[in-house]
């Protein structure tokens, strides 16, 4: 019976080592593959856009994981996700991490690993020059944003008579206020002041200081992939330490840009 015991035990043992190293960690893969897939915006200026001469996505997000991707020794593809479509195309395993301008809550955790913040931003409006001066003017109107969003169910919340309509991305979102199907656009500031920066009409539309939440950007992991979020936060803190974190800032959003951002006091930080 005793020899029966140990056998077993010992049996048990080696499936279950077995069972780890044949159970690669996304890490591994990534590796072997020779390319870290991620998924980002392809119509968010300052973050993941279409440059218009070499065609290609570039923007905040898109350094951001091109630096992981180098840390790793591995080529970089970039895969456009939605607001509404990131979440999914992570969990159903076609992308390795998500970078793009999503916010770290709760709710989300549930579903899917962030590492620590590294854009911090809040929720705001743009409207007509001279329509709105607080909050209260904003309720039972029509106001665009992105399905998929916090903004959709941060304005739910903050505006509870507003009519919410969610467009696919948040261009789209400016056209309808542009031709005067929405009275607002919201989204957080920094998308919002890059969106402006390249309209052609900006002059006639601006973004009041009425901010109705606080968003923390973090990229996305799917759940239990400890190796790869490790590997992605101490590339972050070594970002921020040699100052690459931010010289992106400062190259998307410094003082040259067309659409100026504090970065102010912010800095990427263990365990945040
Ligand atoms: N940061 C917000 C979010 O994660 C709004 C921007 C976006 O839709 O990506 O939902």
């Amino acid at each position: 019976m005793k020899r029966f015991v140990v056998m077993f035990v010992a049996f048990v043992f080696v499936a279950g080592l077995c069972g780890t190293l044949l159970a690669q960690d996304r890490l591994d893969t990534i590796k072997k593959r020779g390319a870290l897939i991620a998924g980002v915006k392809d119509s968010t200026p300052g973050f993941g856009f279409v440059d218009e001469k070499t065609r290609e996505i570039v923007g905040y997000d898109v350094d951001f994981v091109r630096a992981i991707a180098n840390k790793l020794g591995v080529k970089l593809q970039l895969k456009p996700v939605t607001s509404a479509s990131r979440m999914p195309q992570l969990v159903e395993g076609n992308i390795d991490i998500i970078a793009a301008t999503m916010t770290k809550t709760a709710e989300r955790a549930k579903q899917i690993d962030f590492s620590y913040t590294y854009f911090f931003t809040g929720q705001k409006f743009i409207v007509k020059k001279g329509t709105v001066k607080s909050l209260a003017d904003l309720d039972g109107k029509r106001i665009g944003t992105a399905k998929g969003s916090t903004s959709e169910q941060n304005a739910a919340k903050a505006l509870p008579k507003a009519t919410i309509l969610s467009f696919d991305d948040y261009p789209q979102a400016l056209l309808a206020l542009q031709q005067g199907k929405v009275f607002a656009v919201t989204t957080d500031e920094s998308i919002l002041a890059n969106l402006l920066g390249k309209a052609p009409n900006k002059e006639q539309y601006e973004i009041p200081d009425i901010q109705i939440s606080d968003e923390p950007y973090g990229l996305g992991i799917k759940k239990g992939e400890k190796g790869l979020v490790d590997f992605v936060n101490k590339t972050l803190l070594e970002m921020e330490k040699s100052g690459e974190a931010k010289k992106i800032f400062d190259k998307w959003f410094g003082p040259k840009s067309p659409t100026p951002l504090q970065r102010g006091s912010f800095k990427i930080t263990a365990g945040k």
